[in-house]
């Protein structure tokens, strides 16, 4: 049988927790950061208001619901904060 003492005992739960808390929040600001970069993505459709996303740089976007022609200008302009 080990023997441990319960100082050192509770000082590894510690360590363990603590450790498992910061690495859950390591891996979510990194998942969070992932999903931002996709958000940059989504574009508006100013005629019919669908989301989509494009991962290309393009100066005509096609809304791929009404199928109408969107000029990126006008798409940066509503999607700026
Ligand atoms: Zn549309």
């Amino acid at each position: 049988m080990i023997k441990i003492d319960l100082n050192f005992a509770i000082a590894v739960y510690l360590c363990f927790s603590i450790s498992l808390v910061f690495v859950l929040w390591v891996f979510y600001n990194y998942y969070k950061v992932s999903v931002e970069m996709e958000t940059s993505h989504l574009l508006q459709c100013p005629v019919c208001t669908h989301i989509f996303m494009s991962f290309e740089e393009q100066e005509l976007y096609k809304c791929p619901q009404c199928h109408s022609y969107i000029n990126a200008r006008q798409i940066k302009i509503q999607t700026n904060k």
